[in-house]
């Protein structure tokens, strides 16, 4: 049965969750069980799609098997490229078995894929499990390869091993082999950083509202092409656009920038907040704060109002994937007031968390890490209205009659800003509405 909540339109919703946020901690202290088991995740090396798209004269050539190179050119889907800004070097029977020298291979292929493609400035070795259990030392490799390459391209290495990894932490993994390499920023005034992939769209209008608002200089991490790198130093202040960079703001840490606290910029709400992040930082009058996003704010509330229509009170279940699920419930709990049955994260990073956790319902049902059938059957016990979980379990899960989201496509999708909060919700609202139309 469909249970369709009782909340005013526009932004009545938010509003009066927004107001209540002054008396509750919501699951701040929260006892959260921690599971160990079976694991249903996708590899790092997913992270390429979204990465090559972003980073236009960066290349990624993965070190691996046949295996990986199926798994990009799924994940990929049916994308025809001219000149692909990715590939796979194929670790073969001869390697594997130590008859042939991996590192003059590698350099082989690299002098000629860089001949060919002179406008790559930026080439990852992506590392992989095979690459992993041969142990070629793609570090030294990076670091070989540069020095023949340089000053025209610069060689990095990072590892999208999906042994014990959840597919986001490729991103992560890319982003802090880059901090090493960005320049020492010398200015005395602070500056911003905004760490994390976002589609170019949603980058252009981020800028546009921090210019509104006297917050700069703006820079971002990644940059649209490594002749970009932002300056990075003490007095580097940076929000995260993406909550699974842990290891990317340990890096950028060492390197003496501040994280600015904030919730996730998805949805309305989350948007906003972040946004205040930075304009409290910069000691924004509020008037200017307000007038600055009060016309995307006001238009994405009333595009959000349609899809609360078709959420509120469903029941949603999130399986650990993509590490995006506690943003994405607050999202859908606050926003679309949608019930949270079961709330998976593959980790739980208190830290990164905080101003999201505060956020989410007292009574909300957290998991950190994953027992497959332990949770498969909660799930089928508690039978939600929405499974939102990785590709290897939405099929199966759709075949007993489940509705489901793959988590992947919230990343190659632009969600975040206040442009795009009605395109987030509409991502869980059109598996919703088809199965409404199969039953009809
Ligand atoms: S899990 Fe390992 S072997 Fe499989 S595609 Fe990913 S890196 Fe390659």
């Amino acid at each position: 049965m469909v249970i369709r909540s009782v909340l005013g339109v526009g932004g009545a919703f938010v509003n009066a969750v927004t107001i209540s946020k002054a008396t509750s901690r919501g699951c701040t202290d929260a006892v959260v069980p921690l599971e160990r088991g079976q694991r249903e995740v996708f590899c790092g090396l997913t992270g390429i799609i979204w990465l090559h798209r972003k980073i236009q004269d960066a290349f990624f050539l993965v070190v691996g098997s046949r295996t990986c190179a199926h798994l990009i050119q799924s994940a990929a889907g049916v994308m025809i490229f001219a000149e692909p800004r990715f590939a796979t070097a194929i670790i073969d029977e001869r390697d594997l078995a130590g008859m042939a020298d991996c590192n003059d291979e590698l350099d082989r292929l690299v002098a000629r894929l860089l001949e060919r493609r002179p406008e790559i400035k930026l080439l990852f070795l992506v590392g992989s499990c095979p690459s992993e259990v041969i142990k070629l030392d793609l570090s030294r490799a990076a670091q070989r390869l540069s020095r023949t390459f340089m000053p025209d391209v610069r060689v990095l290495n990072y590892s999208g091993s999906g042994i014990e990894t959840t597919f986001t932490q490729g991103e992560d993994a890319c982003l802090a082999s880059l901090v090493p390499i960005l320049p020492s920023a010398t200015a005395t005034e602070p500056s911003l950083l905004v760490v994390g992939a976002l589609a170019e769209v949603v980058e252009d209008q981020m800028r546009r509202l921090f210019a509104a608002m006297g917050v700069g200089p703006v820079a971002f991490l990644p940059p649209r092409s490594a002749l970009m790198l932002p300056a990075v130093g003490p007095n580097t202040r940076y929000l995260m656009a993406q909550p699974f960079l842990a290891d990317t703001a340990r890096a950028l840490e060492e390197r003496g920038a501040r994280r600015l606290a904030a919730p996730f910029p998805l949805g309305v709400e989350g948007t906003e907040l972040w946004l205040r992040a930075a304009a409290e930082a910069w000691n924004i009058p509020a008037p200017r704060f307000d007038d600055s996003i009060a016309l995307p704010r006001a238009r994405a509330l009333r595009a959000l109002s349609r899809h609360r229509e078709l959420l509120a009170g469903l029941r949603v279940f999130f399986f650990p994937d993509s590490q995006m699920e506690i943003p994405l419930a607050r999202f859908l709990s606050r926003e679309l007031g949608m019930r949270l049955v079961e709330v998976g994260t593959p980790y739980l990073h208190r830290q990164h968390m905080a101003a999201e956790l505060e956020l989410l319902p007292e009574d909300t049902a957290l998991v950190e890490g994953q027992d497959v059938e332990r949770q498969l059957d909660r799930c089928r016990e508690m039978a939600p209205d929405l499974v939102v979980c990785g590709l290897g379990l939405a099929n199966p899960l759709e075949a007993e009659g489940i509705t489901t989201k793959w988590s992947i496509e919230l990343l190659f999708s632009p969600t975040q800003g206040f442009d795009q909060a009605a395109d987030l919700a509409e991502l869980f609202a059109r598996p919703l509405a088809r199965r409404l139309r199969l039953r009809v």
